[in-house]
């Protein structure tokens, strides 16, 4: 036992050796570390952008949000949970700002106290903040208000309490890494590029079947919508070193359905791209994937791999790409930047239930790049519309899950078709309202 406490060190010290310095058996030797450089020295460094995290995993074990089947609190943690802010300021000092997390959804709630504290303490309009979540299923409930106290006073609702004192906790977390990001602004360059990633899959059953067609009932469908673009937005200082990027994918973080803290495949995504740059913050903007799982999915898919390999192995592959989208063919990113964000009302089929408050933001940074955010759990098909619609010279990316967390918001198509991300029962105008409102918030910004 006594030698214990020299063996773990030493064994550590040989590891950190070995990785630094040597690749494994066979492999291509790694080349010692490059001084930065700029992938476009020719674009000038206009912005001022400043970048912060901070951890928000739990310090309890809280229970978690994402399955309706949960039994059960979560037990540990295998990856920490963040909340980063990139604060992004042109020339004329109009700055918007990206809040990307590490959990389930945006309760509306916080995204409305957080943007007026934003008007009133920081001289930004709301319109200005986008609130971005990643949809990992592995991140804990959250609650905005608090429980009604229990009618059996013997009955004890801790976990719903804890959830509410998170939440609130949570709110003044983020408001903080944001007041850090806006302090921190310094010169950068802004490009951006795209690459793709495939493990995203249509995972509703095809549509298109006859009832009694043999595969009729099986899903996820191979031939149905993806969305395999990973848009990245890259931050360098001026001297070439990278800053920071906010990159996309549209698939759910579902390829875990296990009881510990984990940002799942966009967590892992985030931390392979931190892994051998200090300093450097990698943000995660959840797209439209509100009908995409990754694939394979679960343990008993690959002999011998378990789910939380998957989660790695897609998180690998996404953070692959976003390396190529650093990379390749850079495109300059220039000003002015200016945003707008409405929210409409969104019926139900029902009658009588009175319609959502929608949010939609569109942000333009200049004639170089376009930025449509819708709330809530958004099929593919949005996506694939808007890109198609504001094709040009301007790149076109849509993220859905920001500014709000309601539920799933299906397209005119899946609406008809039926199925579980047809379930929330909006009224048939749903497409055409938020279509509408993009058109109309896009042309503003012209
Ligand atoms: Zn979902």
């Amino acid at each position: 036992m006594k030698t214990l406490p020299h063996l773990v060190p030493v064994g550590l010290f040989l590891c950190l050796a070995l990785s630094v310095t040597s690749a494994p058996e066979g492999a291509t030797p790694l080349s010692p570390p490059k001084p930065p450089k700029s992938v476009a020295p020719h674009v000038p460094a206009t912005w001022r952008v400043g970048v912060a995290q901070a951890d928000i995993t739990p310090k309890d074990l809280l229970w978690m949000a994402g399955y309706a089947g949960r039994k059960k609190p979560a037990e540990g943690r295998v990856q920490s949970l963040f909340a980063k802010a990139l604060a992004i300021e042109d020339e004329a000092s109009n700055t918007v700002v990206f809040v990307t997390l590490d959990l389930i959804g945006v309760p509306q709630s916080i995204r409305r106290t957080i943007a007026e504290r934003l008007e009133r303490e920081l001289m930004i309009p709301g319109a200005n903040l986008v609130m971005n979540a990643s949809h990992t299923h592995s991140g804990p409930s959250l609650r905005t208000v608090p429980p009604a106290p229990p009618k059996d006073e013997s009955v004890e609702n801790t976990g719903t309490q804890q959830s509410f004192e998170y939440t609130q906790k949570l709110e003044q977390d983020i408001f903080a890494v944001i007041a850090q990001a806006l302090a921190r602004k310094e010169a950068s360059r802004l490009t951006w590029n795209k690459a793709r990633c495939g493990f995203a899959m249509n995972r509703r059953r095809d549509y298109s079947l006859p009832a009694g067609h043999p595969n009729a009932n099986l899903a996820p469908n191979p031939d149905g919508p993806v969305d395999h673009e990973v848009p990245a937005l890259r931050i360098e200082a001026p001297d070439g070193s990278l800053k920071a990027v906010l990159f996309g994918y549209a698939c759910h973080n579902t390829c875990l359905g296990f009881y510990n803290f984990c940002g799942d495949y966009a967590g892992y995504a985030q931390e392979y791209l931190q892994q051998h740059r200090p300093g450097f913050v990698a943000m995660f903007l959840m797209g439209c994937g509100a009908d995409q799982n990754p694939y394979p999915r679960r343990s008993d898919v690959v002999p011998g791999i378990t789910d939380l390999e998957l989660a790695q192995q897609h998180g690998r592959s996404l953070s692959n790409a976003v390396e190529m989208a650093l990379t390749v063919n850079p495109r300059p990113v220039s000003g002015p930047v200016r945003a707008a964000y409405e929210e409409i009302k969104l019926d139900y089929a029902k009658s009588g239930r009175a319609p959502h408050d929608y949010p939609v933001q569109v942000i333009k940074f200049g004639k170089d790049l376009t930025l449509i955010t819708l709330g809530s759990e958004v099929v593919v098909d949005y996506s694939l519309r808007f890109k198609r619609e504001f094709a040009g010279a301007a790149g076109v990316w849509v993220a859905g899950y920001s500014n709000d967390y309601t539920g799933y918001v299906p397209s005119l198509r899946v609406l008809k078709e039926g199925g579980y991300e047809a379930a929330a029962g909006w009224a048939e105008s749903v497409e055409d309202r938020i279509a509408d409102k993009v058109h109309e918030l896009y042309r503003k910004l012209n």
